[in-house]
């Protein structure tokens, strides 16, 4: 059985206790590796070779850290394939998903913030001709990047890319559901030369590494992707003892389609923002609003479509669904489905656990789910399932879908349909959300602020914001006359 390693000082080691955890493939409900039951005594073997690292790795020059994180881009490009197949076998999502679209965002993350690092340069401030600020932008130290298991790799390179071009050395923990390409990456960082103690990967318990991780005197910020109850969590220990925190929490994100929509691109990309790598982003639209006038029409084109998407081995390449990631999360998913069934839903497509044959037998699928017939306000409505599930509601008028769209407490992400654009500017400007997609669904540019407000998190990922939050501000006014 493979075992999988932490990777502490430059080295990939076992966790000191020698206790491992069962790793499951969820394609067959099997376990096919170990994954290191690190706890508290890792946790800070990890801190201390970070602060170890931090003095030389603050002073390289940007170019070399660049020069560095470019290395490991082109490894990820690569190595693409096998991350791929990899992250497939370790999450359940389709392979072509994980080969086309998340390893190749891992190897851009990397390569988007070895570069960004080279343009972010001080900001001076002129008082007329007789005193000047300049604002130095100076690396935290030891910082903490914890990440979540639905886009394994991808979530995780968004952290640490950032933290490290900035010139920090980083201590991350990948979700144990889902620790395989962290082990991958850390054998990547070895070959690219990154220098030991610089990123150190704590594999294991949240519950367990997660306290030494998120309150160490050592660890001077903590940027967390997952859960909001972990992420409050986290804040009650962290907040108290003044680290810096990013949160970026849960979702429960509205997709409007109105009437005068493109009504075959609304569709087809309403079908793929519901069912994409299993609903299980936290981007996904989860609750369809379709204008009344369309309803109908629109019902019956997005279950034609939903019901020729296969569900099926995670590395064939037919296959639009795969496998629910855990046991416990395929357990949680059908929990809603049978809520919805209580709360009065209809359930218009799937509703089902799907039994695959021969040895994926074992395996957690689910099929893809549209129910109809529930108030917006319901639970099934308002907490977030992440799976392959979606509501679809009628609406009449702008002032009613903005109502029923901003009814929860996430405020991550919102989809709109409309060729109004003037409606379109209009609707976006009220929705309580961090971003807001207009006639297109997850088209992202890594320079802009990325994040959701009320429960779906605290500060913004991504370009400037990122580098602005792995540092420190510091001002320097001199008085020339
Ligand atoms: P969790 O909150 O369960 O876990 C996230 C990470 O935190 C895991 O590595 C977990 O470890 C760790 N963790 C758990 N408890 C603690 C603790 N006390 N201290 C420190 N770390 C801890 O989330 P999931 O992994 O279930 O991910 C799904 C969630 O992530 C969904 O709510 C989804 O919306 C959200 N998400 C948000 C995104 C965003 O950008 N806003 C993007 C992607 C997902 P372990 O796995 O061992 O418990």
């Amino acid at each position: 059985m493979q075992k999988i390693l932490n990777y502490i000082n430059g080295q990939l080691v076992e966790p000191v206790a020698g206790n491992y955890i069962d790793n499951y493939n969820p394609a067959t409900g099997k376990v096919y590796s170990l994954c290191p039951d690190s706890d508290e005594q890792d946790a800070i073997l990890a801190i201390a070779a970070a602060k170890a690292a931090f003095p030389i790795w603050s002073q390289y020059t940007t170019n070399q850290r660049s020069a560095i994180l470019l290395k490991i881009a082109a490894l990820i490009d690569l190595n693409n394939d096998a991350l791929a197949q990899a992250e497939s076998i370790d999450q359940g999502k389709p392979f072509w998903l994980a080969q086309k679209g998340e390893i190749p965002r891992a190897q851009s993350n990397m390569h988007f913030f070895a570069t960004a690092i080279e343009h972010f340069a001080s900001e001076s401030h002129a008082m007329g001709d007789h005193a000047i600020n300049y604002t130095l932008k100076t690396p935290l130290g030891v910082v903490t990047c914890i990440s979540p298991w639905n886009l394994p790799l991808y979530l995780f390179t968004w952290k640490i890319a950032p933290a490290l071009a900035a010139g920090n050395c980083v201590v991350a923990k990948p979700s144990e559901i889902t620790p395989m390409t962290a082990y991958l990456f850390a054998k990547i960082c070895m070959e690219a030369g990154l220098p030991p103690g610089v990123l150190n990967i704590v594999q294991g318990l949240g519950t367990k590494v997660g306290p030494a991780l998120t309150t160490h005197p050592d660890v001077k910020a903590v940027s967390f992707t997952g859960g909001t109850k972990t992420g409050e969590q986290i804040a009650k220990v962290a907040a108290p003892l003044f680290k810096k925190l990013s949160l970026e929490l849960g979702g429960k994100n509205p997709n409007i389609i109105f009437a005068d929509c493109d009504f075959k691109k609304a569709v087809a990309e309403s079908v793929r923002s519901s069912f994409t790598n299993q609903g299980e982003i936290c981007l996904c639209g989860s609750r369809i609003f379709v204008e009344r006038s369309i309803y109908d029409q629109f019902k019956t084109e997005f279950l034609a479509q939903v019901a020729n998407l296969i569900v099926g081995d995670p590395l064939h390449a037919a296959t639009k669904v795969g496998a629910i990631a855990s046991k416990i999360h395929f357990e949680k998913v059908m929990s809603y489905i049978a809520l919805a069934k209580e709360e009065g839903g209809q359930i218009i497509a799937g509703g089902h656990a799907v039994t695959l044959p021969g040895e994926l037998s074992e395996g957690y699928y689910i099929a893809p789910t549209v129910i109809e017939g529930l108030a917006y306000n319901c639970r099934t409505n308002l907490e977030e399932i992440f799976g392959p599930v979606v509501t679809i509601m009628p609406f009449d008028s702008e002032e009613e879908v903005l109502q029923m769209a901003n009814a929860t407490q996430y405020g991550l992400a919102a989809t709109i349909w409309t060729e109004n654009v003037t409606k379109a500017h209009r609707v976006a400007a009220q929705i309580q959300a961090g971003i807001v997609w207009i006639n297109c669904w997850l088209l992202r540019d890594l320079r802009t602020p990325f994040g959701g407000v009320k429960q779906s998190g605290v500060g913004r990922e991504g370009g400037w914001e990122a580098l602005r939050f792995f540092t420190e501000q510091k001002n320097v006014c001199i008085k020339l006359n």
